[in-house]
């Protein structure tokens, strides 16, 4: 299977500075061809293929415009390529998508990377090679560089490729992508027994239908306290200074630091929750999605359930454990997870209802986190029954 391990680097002041400038290099052919597509598609309404990004990234390459791109290894430019193509890729079949009435997540149109805005990537495809004796790894036109031990691979697992990264606190990482050998567990069979529901919460991270809480972890309502306070001073300050300069970098470690902490706690999560149950359902997240606005804590809450959704669509995979998707306009809060009444005036504000019909005290997130395994098992035996049905004609 594949798997992927990150480390840090211990870069000297000579390969800080050449792997910076590759990042910034894939960048910018990054931005040169998404300007060419949208000229392109301005003037013909189409837009330029694969096969002709490559040709003129090579031209850009040899050519006198910008002859620093010379100075870095072909791959990761041309790499750039391929995720410019695939971002492109993946906003027309979302369109497609949408077009024809189907759900799945939005991809939007590519943009621009922005300097200080996004993080630098380089992916280095062949001539990987990781040293644990040593702890260095080796990346075309740069060598041997050093990084902090974390986990090691097992031997004989096959480097697929490597992506160096510069956070925006000016840190590299890199992270390896390798083929284990390993081959997934199969899924385990879908029963009540071992079952379990999600409801993504607003006020907590996350209920389960077996009544247990994560709630959200304390540190970030400190962290997020800070970060204002940071936020509003680096506000005041005066683009291109160095006081600027010094509060973006504290800004970028305290959020990353936030980001730190939370995956952390997710991993604990969805260890556990793999662990102990062999069929998990949560809900389609595009819906919730759509509130990520310009709260803070909203937003950062809306981050938490898409790191919840990857961890557990990777760790599922690994474990055999059966992730069952329901869907986006399934009335989990307002529905009687007892009954089955359908509570139309329920508001976000009413934690808790009585339910009219069976008169059963109903906590919101609970009662939500229920019907979501509900509506999991009956989609999961609707799917099997059909099958049943399609193989028996
Ligand atoms: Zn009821």
């Amino acid at each position: 299977m594949l798997k992927g391990y990150r480390y840090k680097l211990d870069l000297t002041p000579e390969q800080y500075h050449s792997l910076s400038q590759t990042c910034g290099n894939c960048r910018s052919v990054y931005n040169y061809l998404l300007g060419k597509q949208k000229e392109e598609y301005a003037k013909t309404g189409k837009f330029i293929r694969f096969k002709d990004m490559s040709k003129m990234l090579t031209a850009l390459r040899n050519g006198d415009e910008r002859p620093w791109l010379r100075d870095c290894s072909r791959v990761p430019l041309q790499q750039a390529v391929i995720n410019l193509d695939r971002a492109l890729t993946n906003f027309f079949n979302s369109r497609k998508k949408a077009a024809a009435g189907e759900g799945g997540q939005k991809a939007g149109f590519p943009a621009f990377k922005c300097k200080h805005r996004s993080e630098d990537t380089a992916k280095y495809v062949n001539g990987v090679a990781v040293d644990f004796v040593k702890r260095t790894i080796n990346l075309e036109k740069v060598g041997k560089v050093k990084f902090l031990r974390n986990r090691e691979f097992p031997s004989g697992s096959k480097i697929i490729n490597a992506t160096v990264t510069r956070d925006r606190c000016g840190d590299m990482w890199v992270s390896v992508l390798v083929e284990d050998g390993s081959s997934p567990v199969p899924k385990a069979k879908v029963s009540e027994e071992g079952a379990v529901g999600i409801d993504m919460g607003l006020k907590d991270l996350a209920i389960l239908s077996d009544g247990t809480v994560y709630e959200n972890p304390r540190y970030m309502e400190k962290l997020l306290g800070k970060i204002k306070v940071i936020q509003q001073a680096f506000s005041r300050t005066k683009a291109g200074s160095n006081r600027h300069e010094a509060m973006r970098r504290k800004l970028a470690k305290l959020y990353r630091k936030l980001r730190d902490c939370r995956v952390d706690y997710i991993h604990k999560m969805t260890c556990a929750l793999t662990d102990n149950f062999s069929t998990v359902v949560i809900e389609d997240l595009s819906v919730k999605g759509m509130m990520s606005n310009h709260n803070l804590a909203l937003h950062i809450q809306s981050a938490s359930w898409g790191e919840i959704e990857r961890q557990l669509d990777y760790k599922c995979k690994w474990k055999g454990v059966n992730l069952i998707r329901i869907g986006r306009f399934f009335p989990s809060s307002r529905t009687c997870s007892v009954c089955g009444y359908h509570n139309p005036d329920l508001t976000l504000s009413d934690r808790e209802w009585t339910c009219p019909e069976c008169g059963t005290r109903l906590d919101r997130d609970l009662n939500a986190s229920v019907n979501i395994l509900k509506e999991g098992l009956r989609i999961h035996l609707e799917g099997t029954r059909s099958k049943t049905a399609e193989a028996a004609t």
